[in-house]
């Protein structure tokens, strides 16, 4: 299996080679050449399977020949075995046609370890392979950092330095960072905000001399594996509801839409789902763009869901190029528009191939938290704030007697966000052990101003170490 970019002007590239790579050298987003199908036979037989054999089943198609089957069924395997719960994801019933669906069994307590964990034995695999080393730099709002220590803490072959801003992140968020005590893991906290941390980021990758020296990689959203990997819960929550037999739909709370595509890859592989909600909160620019057409940043405003406090959904770019049958030149003239003015305008025939599956809603503050204290009140769950825009966003959408049953995707648990449910609902979410245990370690934080001079000159006597 190729991936191609979704501007066209990058050469195609291997699996492995894509997850090495994550940005296109175009400025693209890799997607596969094609998707592969699966039979309704085949989405049956998940039936029953553990979470582990459908995950290596699927990544088995993208991954080809180049990783065996047997090691990918191992890395799976142990991937999955670090979560918390025998399902991995399993749904629960909050009313006659709605399911949750909690991914927040992992490690971190918020779903990018579903992914990231795959990644990272991904990465051990690899690189053990090709005898290389390779320099990890993440910038982090909060949980893609604990996500990606987690995953990578440990590895021989990579170092991993995670960027958060100082004082912006949750104690609960910076705890999963900063107590792993593994040699191969830097906290560096910034003194600067998120968009400092990532302009930085993005500076490291766009200095080849510098990029080539450390070899530097990323592990954020834009990496095609992390996608591939989210798909699989689309299949085993909906499968676990009665499909390939009837056809499921999503409500998916979405800061940079790589949850949202992974379940648009889902369908595009033959799981029927009828439709995918898509829900923001206050940064709404996905809603916006969804409904009308017009793709605009605004400024990004802090909520109580701080996750998809994100003005720039990176991976609508990978629905932009299937919507428009996959032409490249449409897609990079779209983007290459909106990275110079900030805004661009979706063709009708696009924006209406995107309209056949999704439906989008934005949720603001009050409604946000006042469906944490509903929710608590109709079911006694307790819902951490992303998830509450996810039920507040469907129930804008789904209105009246539905054909389909509906999953929401629980992106994270209520204890990653004590203060937000407690101020909604009253309650204090009860922590896990792994959130109890982080609170008594040691903690190792750097300091450094927002200056890329500086984290060049850290980041590579860390890579020389
Ligand atoms: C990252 C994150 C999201 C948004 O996911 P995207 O793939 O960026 O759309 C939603 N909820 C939580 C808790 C997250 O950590």
């Amino acid at each position: 299996m190729k991936y191609i970019s979704t501007r066209g002007e990058a050469a195609p590239l291997g699996f492995v080679d894509t997850l090495l790579a994550g940005l296109a050298p175009d400025g693209g987003l890799y997607n596969p050449v094609s998707w592969p199908r699966l039979t309704a036979a085949e989405i049956a037989g998940f039936a029953g399977q553990s979470y582990a054999a459908v995950a290596a089943d699927i990544l088995g198609r993208f991954a080809g020949d180049e990783i065996p089957k047997a090691v990918l069924e191992r890395l799976c395997a142990e991937a999955y075995a670090s979560f918390d719960h025998p399902a991995v994801t399993p749904v629960t019933q909050m009313a006659p046609d709605r399911f949750l669906l909690e991914l927040f069994h992992g490690p971190t307590l918020a779903f990018k370890d579903v992914a990231m964990q795959i990644l990272g034995r991904l990465y051990g695999h690899v690189l053990a392979e090709r005898g290389r080393a390779m320099t990890i730099v993440c910038a982090t709002s909060g949980d893609t950092g604990g996500a990606a220590v987690e995953a990578f803490a440990g590895l021989d072959n990579v170092r991993i330095v995670v960027l958060f801003p100082e004082g912006r992140i949750s104690e609960v968020q910076r705890r999963f960072m900063t107590t792993t005590a593994q040699a191969n893991v830097r906290t560096v906290a910034v003194a600067g905000d998120f968009d400092d941390c990532q302009a930085i980021l993005k500076s490291l990758f766009a200095d080849d001399a510098f990029a080539g020296e450390v070899n530097l990689s990323a592990v954020n959203s834009i990496n095609f594996a992390r996608i591939i990997a989210q798909s699989v819960y689309y299949f085993v929550s909906a499968v676990a509801l009665g499909a390939p037999g009837r056809a499921v739909s999503f409500a998916v709370p979405t800061g940079n839409f790589g949850d949202a595509f992974a379940g648009y890859a889902a369908k595009l592989m033959g799981l029927p789902i009828a439709q995918i909600i898509v829900a923001t909160n206050a940064n709404d620019i996905v809603s916006r763009a969804l409904a009308t057409g017009e793709y605009r940043r605004g400024a990004a405003q802090a909520t109580q869901s701080p996750a998809m406090d994100i003005q720039v959904a990176s991976n609508f770019e990978r629905l932009f190029f299937e919507c428009a049958g996959r032409d490249s030149a449409a897609t990079a003239d779209a983007f290459r528009t909106f990275g110079a003015a900030g805004a661009m305008r979706t063709p009708p025939a696009v924006l209406a191939a995107m309209q056949e599956t999704f439906v989008a809603a934005a949720v603001d503050e009050a409604l946000t938290a006042a469906t944490i204290a509903d929710t608590r009140t109709r079911t006694g769950m307790v819902i951490d704030p992303h998830t509450a825009v996810a039920v507040a966003g469907a129930d804008k959408v789904r209105t009246g007697a539905q054909a389909t049953p509906l999953v929401i995707v629980s992106t994270a648990h209520p204890a990653k966000f004590p203060e937000a449910v407690t101020a909604a609902a009253g309650v204090v979410a009860e922590p896990p052990r792994a959130v109890r245990l982080r609170s008594g370690l040691a903690e190792e934080i750097d300091r450094l101003p927002a200056d890329l001079g500086a984290v060049k000159t850290y980041v590579r006597a860390f890579a020389a170490s």
